[in-house]
């Protein structure tokens, strides 16, 4: 990344983070992924059940490639499974859920979309920890621009990834479709984390994910 651009992403996620405590959400911020992912390994317990949403974050991490056939954690694997309805139900009771978010917000909230919504229902209820893993490119200034950046940035280039035949795959924006294979069909605005400190958002100063 540019210097001068990490310079005020650096100075957004200062913003960010100051706010996201002021409703509740413990927060913390990292220059590299590699800093971010050496706080969680030596933060989630030994033998932990931990359930993922789907993300190009955690993906780029190096996440999902951590947790994959390790004998620590007892990792709700939703790649290798014939049975993904039962991890997705299983995660709900997960100790831990790692999820990236849609937008982070400068005045403190979390906006994602989902098309099954087993995501946000994790970072909702049900795990006892969420961490949401953001890279300074999702912060947007307020929830109008994240609602447009999940519409010009994040659901398109979405679909492209899984190959959905939505109107968004081809016009590289959204354009309200109400296709089968929409993923758009719950939007979720948090705007504090209900219970002290559940919901940890981590901000890191890269490009991760869209
Ligand atoms: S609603 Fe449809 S067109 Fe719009 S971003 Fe979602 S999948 Fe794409």
């Amino acid at each position: 990344m540019d210097g001068n651009i990490a310079s005020i992403r650096r100075s957004q996620a200062e913003v960010a983070i100051k706010r996201l405590k002021d409703h509740q959400f413990d927060a913390s911020y990292y220059e590299t992924k590699e800093e971010a992912l050496q706080f969680l390994k030596e933060t989630i317990a030994k033998n932990a059940t931990i359930g993922v949403g789907g993300s190009v974050t955690l993906e780029e991490m190096g996440i999902i490639a951590w947790l994959t056939g390790n004998s620590d954690y007892q990792f709700l694997d939703r790649y290798h499974t014939d049975d993904r309805e039962k991890i997705f139900h299983d995660s709900l009771n997960a100790d831990v859920f790692l999820m990236s978010s849609n937008a982070v917000t400068l005045d403190g909230c979390l906006y994602n979309v989902d098309g099954t919504g087993n995501r946000i229902a994790a970072l909702i209820y049900g795990p006892a920890k969420v961490y949401v893993i953001a890279g300074t490119n999702k912060l947007t200034a307020n929830l109008e621009e994240a609602e447009q950046r999940v519409r010009m940035i994040a659901a398109p280039a979405n679909c492209v990834r899984l190959n959905k035949d939505n109107p968004c795959t081809v016009t590289g924006t959204c354009m309200n479709c109400s296709r089968p294979g929409t993923i758009c069909s719950q939007y979720l605005v948090s705007r504090r984390s209900g219970r002290p400190g559940r919901i940890h958002v981590i901000l890191i100063n890269e490009n991760l994910g869209y």
